[in-house]
């Protein structure tokens, strides 16, 4: 390893060359050669990626790559940035707004931190709430659990919780919407399945990513869309502004097929000049998951549990505090002030849990024993099992020996002399 470091200082400009998941890797397999030679292993953390496509570079070269995130909530984030770090709520500010990919310029999303998105992608979650300065117990305990699963997948199985997050991931991929796919799932009190959702407009309407904007202009498929979005000039108008000008058309060669969808929210309110959510087309996960149950006849939830990939939006908060949900688990931890103002109120408080587990690939990956443990634990300890088949075949062998035996003695008695 000391040889190889060398090599680095000495052609630093190795390093300076790339961009920074380049340079990573470079290390990693200067460690991974080093282990190879020494026959040890070798586990690696690096802290910390925030961009999404940095953990994607690594995603798709190493199968045994876990994109941790580390989740607190809004009011312990900030409280450990102005009591630990002595942070004024501007420069807090400041860190929210890179975090968040809001200083925007061409090639942002390809360089710029994205954290949210980095929670999306994320294949395991540990949860890192306030429990006191130095306490860090159940974040140690969460950490060994996982690093114990890394090294050796399925020691243990999933918790309830993980199983029906995992079932909310699952939902969320259904979602046609533009910006973002949200999945939430809803048990009884017992983990029990109630039923599942996905961020998806009214059965029957059509997803917003399977809506062509040419479409909408040359009135090919007016069933696709509603009265409004084919009749009202204003927003017609609009359409054809930002869709059908020359710009776009030289553009679209570039598609190679792809659709060009559009999202009514955001051309709605760019006419209306606001920031109104009420003009999503598409109902909220979890709103879909509890009407499911509506639907299609279910029992009854209250005293249930809500698990969804996002954090519910104050109008999804009031939902599951009017059915009497009593647990909500979460993976976004930026939840606005649905906890504060909507659960955090009367006295029937559900209780706010951040997810902690394995979702995604990751729960596949950990949670399925590469070798069925019977036969591990056989090989390892060497145990030999009855073989029926050898012992009747040596059975019959000391028989046959035996009978000769008889037979020659036989042949040896002398029957003209009694
Ligand atoms: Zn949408
Ligand atoms: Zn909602």
């Amino acid at each position: 390893m000391w040889l190889s470091f060398n090599l680095l200082l000495a052609n630093p400009q190795i390093l300076r060359r790339s961009p920074i998941s380049k340079r990573v890797n470079r290390l990693l397999k200067i460690f991974t050669h080093h282990s190879r030679h020494s026959n040890e292993k070798t586990y690696i953390v690096i802290d910390t990626l925030r961009n999404p496509f940095e953990a994607l570079y690594f995603r798709e070269r190493y199968s045994a790559f876990y994109l941790m995130a580390l989740n607190s909530n809004d009011e312990t984030r900030n409280d450990r940035l102005q009591q630990q770090y002595d942070l004024s709520s501007s420069q807090i500010e400041l860190i929210n707004k890179k975090e968040s990919n809001k200083i925007k310029n061409q090639y942002s999303s390809f360089v710029s931190q994205n954290i949210q998105k980095c929670y999306d992608i994320a294949d395991i979650h540990v949860s890192n709430p306030q429990i006191g300065a130095d306490d860090f117990t159940f974040i140690t305990w969460q950490i060994a659990k996982f690093v114990a699963l890394i090294m050796h997948p399925g020691i243990i199985m999933p918790s309830s919780e993980e199983r029906c997050m995992q079932i909310a991931h699952t939902a969320k991929l259904n979602s046609g919407c533009l910006s973002r796919q949200v999945g939430a799932s809803i048990t009884d009190e017992f983990f029990s399945l109630k039923g599942i959702g996905w961020n998806t407009p009214p059965e029957g309407q059509a997803p917003c990513s399977l809506r062509n904007v040419y479409d909408l202009i040359s009135h090919k498929d007016d069933q696709a869309f509603s009265k409004f979005e084919n009749n009202n000039k204003e927003f017609r108008d609009l359409a054809k502004d930002l869709y059908d000008n020359d710009k776009i058309k030289n553009c679209r060669t570039y598609l190679k097929g792809r659709n060009v969808s559009y999202c009514f929210k955001d051309l709605k309110n760019q006419i209306d000049e606001e920031k109104n959510q009420v003009h999503t087309r598409a109902l909220h996960a979890e709103e879909n998951a509890f009407l499911q149950i509506v639907k299609y006849g279910g029992q009854g939830i209250k005293g249930g549990k809500l698990f969804t990939t996002s954090s519910p939006c104050e109008l999804c908060a009031k939902k599951a505090y009017q059915l009497g949900i009593r647990e909500v688990y979460y993976l976004d931890p930026y939840p606005g002030i649905s906890e504060d103002h909507i659960f955090e109120s009367g006295i029937n408080r559900p209780k706010l849990t951040m997810f902690s587990g394995a979702i995604g690939r990751a729960y596949h990956q950990l949670y399925e024993p590469i070798m069925a443990p019977k036969d591990e634990l056989k090989m390892m300890l060497d145990i030999k099992t009855k073989d029926h088949c050898k012992e009747l075949e040596l059975e019959n062998w000391t028989l046959r020996e035996k009978i000769a035996e008889l037979e020659d003695k036989i042949k040896n008695i002398d029957i003209s002399n009694p």
